[in-house]
């Protein structure tokens, strides 16, 4: 198979060309079950570039070493090449300084440490903490165990029937008692994007924090956390075209000093007693053990491939894929969207009479296409639209209009096998 390094950088929208793009994935080269694979699992877990997938063979075979310990050469080059994706990260979402990057193992792993450590400290009995309806269950279910602990209560956001957050509701839960909003950005099940910018405006004139779930926004839209201005936000690598196991909490510096470290180990202290202990400076005091170099290093190739591409080229590209879907499964008998929002990111959600999910999804596995089926790690939308689960396909910069006829096409042949 022959896979080109590095895909040029695009400066012109219409020069987009997906299918030099796709020659950059190895993995869209791959037959499954004899057809040639259509992956519309995006929102689960995108693809890989070559590029990406080289680092890290290039991380083991020729860096592979503990960071910031040791005097040797190789630890001095992969702690280089791990602090430099820290500065891509941190260039990316134009964060202050590199010490407010701190990596986790994902998005879940970033707001379980902001629910354990902000959390922990300025929650008390009655204090309240809003979250929305449309949460994954890793927005929902870290800052349960911390409300319950500290008998503090969940305020909910509630959305309409389009998949929107009701903001007049939203401004009616903030009051003296909130301590964080914590509000995903775009939803993985309903693909709305919500209007980050007023809910924080809102929390602010409270003196509210917030944090902004970017799972799936981070790989769409382009993130400007100091014009966003929200003080916490996390996302995951895998999402974004890097490895799994890496993610990112930025967090504002003042916010990020003033809370406890979440895990004890090394490379997080400063000086260690028996008596008493004290702690590394920012990001290290949020990063006890040895991190996932390689997953670091390979998010910081992920974030030079998608920047040489071009965040708002994938996005325009991604619109085109999303309002070609929408239009074309209305063809298909008794398909219903659900997540109708006026602003999407290229996420289908569906239901189709009488056939469940799970069946759409292994009859769709034998043409080769791969979608998601199943709540979608947010249970409470599927009450909220009274469904047990939706099939969802779901679109990244190197998907194609020929690949959601043949989603269309797999569809119409499910009516007609299951009447
Ligand atoms: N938030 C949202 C909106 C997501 O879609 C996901 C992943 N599906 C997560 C959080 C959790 O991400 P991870 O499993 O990578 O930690």
């Amino acid at each position: 198979m022959t896979v080109k390094a590095q895909t040029p950088v695009i400066t012109n929208p219409s020069l987009y060309d997906v299918e030099a793009i796709r020659k950059d994935f190895p993995i869209l080269q791959t037959y499954v079950h004899g057809k040639p694979l259509v992956y519309l699992d995006n929102a689960a877990t995108s693809q890989k570039p070559i590029s990406v997938i080289r680092k890290a063979q290039e991380y083991y075979s020729t860096m592979n070493s503990n960071i910031h310990r040791g005097v040797h050469a190789l630890s001095g080059v992969s702690t280089e090449a791990f602090e430099t994706a820290r500065i891509k990260i941190k260039k990316f979402i134009n964060a202050l300084g590199k010490n407010e990057i701190i990596f986790t193992r994902g998005a879940t792993e970033s707001i379980n440490l902001v629910a354990q450590t902000f959390g922990r400290s300025n929650l008390n009995e009655g204090d309240e903490v809003i979250i929305s309806e449309m949460e994954h269950h890793s927005n929902i279910v870290p800052w349960q165990l911390i409300c319950n602990e500290k008998k503090a209560k969940l305020k909910v956001i509630p959305i309409n029937d389009d998949g929107e957050l009701i903001l007049e509701e939203y401004e009616k839960l903030l009051s003296d008692r909130t301590k964080i909003v914590s509000v995903v950005y775009c939803s993985n099940s309903l693909g709305t994007v919500n209007p980050v910018r007023k809910i924080i405006k809102a929390a602010h004139k409270k003196g509210i924090p917030v944090l902004i779930d970017a799972a799936q926004a981070v790989n769409h839209l382009h993130i400007d956390v100091q014009e966003l201005d929200c003080d916490f936000l996390v996302f995951s690598g895998h999402k974004i075209y890097g490895p799994t196991g890496i993610g990112v909490l930025y967090g504002k510096v003042n916010l990020l000093d003033s809370m406890p470290p979440y895990q004890g180990g090394g490379d997080m202290i400063s000086k260690v007693t028996f008596e008493k202990t004290t702690y590394n400076e920012l990001p290290h005091k949020f990063e006890a053990g040895t991190p996932n170099i390689a997953g670091a290093i390979g998010l910081g190739e992920a974030i030079d491939y998608v920047s040489r591409i071009g965040i708002g080229n994938i996005s325009l590209h991604e619109k085109e894929l999303l309002d070609y879907a929408t239009e074309a499964v209305q063809s298909v008998p008794g398909l219903k969207i659900i997540g109708t929002a006026s602003e999407k990111v290229s996420v289908l959600s569906f239901v189709l009479d009488d056939v469940h999910p799970h069946d759409i999804g292994t009859f769709l596995d034998f043409e080769g296409i791969a979608i998601r089926t199943g709540h979608h790690c947010t249970q409470p939308v599927m009450d909220r639209f009274k469904i047990p689960a939706t099939s969802r396909a779901s679109f990244a910069m190197y998907n194609t209009t020929e690949e959601i006829d043949v989603l269309v096409n797999g569809l119409n042949k499910i009516i007609k096998v299951f009447g």
